[in-house]
């Protein structure tokens, strides 16, 4: 498994930090875990063809998460050159498929993927669930932020990665990630900046402490988290590896 931070921000504009996304790698699938706007410029940068994805997760639909999946099926069905014509899914929480219809009903036919090649996946919004798609095995638990909103967590190549999504404290972040190798927390603000339906970097070092993880990363940072030593006020709890995300980083895994 490797993985690319494609975005490391929030609905904050930035050069520096592109709205929520990442790219995970395994040896069965291409993943793209949340879509925010500017996504499909990072993936560009990174050297990620659109054409090469299996898979689509989204964690909830705000638009820092979402707006470059419309994006995704414009240019699957009518991008210059070759578009792509492989199959793919897409995992979300309940409310999925409305959400898809919604779109259409702004923006029309053009992004109903053709031939049927996209599979949407719904995973519960209130309780525990899990799908095996392509080798893998993707778990869901309820996020503490807007409803319906998800975290997740990814098995495959014998490893594990915990995805939270946004969230604010949440004993089902923990369970979730219970002996992940890596755990990418959100992290929106610093500790004296508390913000309902999200987590500061003690309450993130907490979480990661009480899961287990050997690894911590922090991403969905807004600005003031330039200014303020995130990865210190983990310390308060977290021993492990920490690392502050930073747009088009690589984590290898080595389990
Ligand atoms: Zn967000
Ligand atoms: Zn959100």
């Amino acid at each position: 498994m490797k993985v690319t931070i494609l975005g490391s921000g929030t609905s904050t504009p930035s050069l520096q930090r592109n709205s929520s996304g990442l790219f995970i790698e395994t040896d069965g699938a291409n993943i793209l875990l949340d879509m925010g706007p500017g996504t499909l410029r990072r993936m560009c940068e990174a050297g990620i063809d659109y054409r090469d994805i299996d898979m689509i997760v989204l964690t909830h639909f705000h638009p820092d998460h979402v707006v470059d999946f419309i994006s995704f099926l414009f240019a699957s069905n009518y991008a210059y050159g070759p578009i792509r014509t492989d199959p793919f899914h897409v995992v979300g929480p309940v409310g999925l498929k409305t959400f898809h219809d919604g779109l259409i009903e702004i923006f029309g036919s053009w992004i109903i993927p053709s031939d049927n090649r996209m599979t949407m996946h719904e995973m519960s919004a209130d309780s525990p669930d899990s799908r095996e798609i392509r080798d893998m095995l993707i778990m869901s638990r309820p996020a503490a932020h807007s409803f319906p909103s998800l975290s997740y967590r990814i098995e495959a190549d014998g490893t594990s990665i915990t995805i939270s999504g946004d969230t604010d404290v949440s004993e089902n972040l923990v369970q979730l990630a219970k002996h992940s190798h890596t755990l990418i927390c959100e992290c929106s603000l610093p500790d004296s900046m508390k913000t309902h339906g999200h987590l500061t970097p003690a309450e993130a070092g907490l979480i990661a402490a009480q899961s287990g993880v050997a690894r911590l990363i922090l991403t969905h940072l807004y600005p003031p988290c330039e200014s303020v030593d995130i990865v210190n006020e983990t310390r308060k709890w977290f021993k492990g590896n920490v690392l502050k995300a930073e747009d088009l980083m690589t984590l290898d895994f080595v389990s």
